[in-house]
C-alpha cells in the first residue's frame, strides 16, 4: 500500500459509521464481538493468494487491486475470471476473461449498502487494471452459503465515488466524528469504546449549561 492511499475496506467502515471508521482506522481501537468473530471465520475461506482452475472458470483469492484514478488499494476476497473470447486479456492468466468480484461476509443474506460500496470499489479497481467492464459482483454469505447479486450500475458507482471523496475529505480534516446513537450500534464491535449513549447525553448536558 502506498502512502495516503484509501483502503477499500475503509469505505465500508466509513459508510457504516464515520465514528467507527475514526476509532478503528485512525485511533487503532480494537473490539471483538460475536459479529466480528463470525466475520473472521467468513474470511478463513479466502485467506491467502490462490488460483483455482475448473474448466473455464478461474477463481483467484487474495488478489491485490488498485486504482490510480481514485487513489484506492485493497485485496479482493475472490475474483472469478470466466474464460471468454469476448472478455479482456488478463496478463497473469494468459487468457481472455470476463471478470467478477466476490466478497465474503458472514450472517444471513441481506442487502447492506456498505458491502455494495466495497464491492463496487473493487470493480472500479479491476476495470482500471484490466480494461474490463464489470456489470455485477456478488456478496457470498458463508453461514448460509448464499450468493447475493449486486448490480454495479451508475447509481452505485456515483454513490461509491461520493463515499471515496467524503472519506478523503474526512481524513484530511482530521477531526473525529461525534457518536450518533442508532439501532445498529448494538451490533458494533466497538460499542463499549465508543459509548454512543454517554456521548449524546454529555452533548445534551453541555447544551443545557450553555443556555443557563
Ligand atoms: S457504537 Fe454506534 S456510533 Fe459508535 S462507532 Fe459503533 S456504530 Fe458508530
Amino acid at each position: 500500500m502506498e502512502k495516503d492511499e484509501i483502503l477499500i475496506s475503509w469505505l465500508s467502515e466509513f459508510d457504516y459509521c464515520p465514528r467507527r471508521f475514526w476509532l478503528k482506522a485512525i485511533e487503532k481501537q480494537e473490539g471483538d464481538n460475536q459479529y466480528t468473530a463470525e466475520g473472521s471465520m467468513a474470511h478463513q475461506h479466502v485467506h491467502g493468494e490462490r488460483v483455482e482452475k475448473r474448466r473455464e472458470q478461474i477463481k483467484v483469492t487474495g488478489l491485490h487491486v488498485r486504482s490510480e484514478k481514485y487513489n484506492l488499494y485493497g485485496i479482493c476476497d475472490c475474483v472469478e475470471f470466466q474464460v471468454d473470447q469476448d472478455g479482456v486479456k488478463i496478463p497473469f492468466l494468459g487468457e481472455n476473461c470476463k471478470v467478477c468480484p466476490v466478497e465474503y461476509k458472514h450472517g444471513r443474506a441481506r442487502n447492506e449498502r456498505e458491502y455494495n460500496v466495497q464491492l463496487a470499489a473493487q470493480a472500479i479497481c479491476l476495470e482500471e487494471m484490466y480494461g474490463a467492464a464489470i456489470p455485477r459482483g456478488y456478496i457470498y454469505y458463508t453461514s448460509v452459503r448464499q450468493r447475493h447479486e449486486v448490480i454495479i450500475d451508475d447509481s452505485l458507482r456515483e454513490y461509491t465515488v461520493k463515499v471515496i471523496n467524503d472519506l478523503t475529505n474526512f481524513i484530511s480534516e482530521g477531526r473525529p466524528a461525534i457518536a450518533v446513537y442508532k439501532k445498529r450500534c448494538h451490533r458494533c464491535s466497538i460499542y463499549d469504546i465508543c459509548s454512543p449513549k454517554n456521548v449524546m447525553v454529555s452533548k445534551y448536558m453541555k447544551g443545557l449549561w450553555k443556555d443557563v
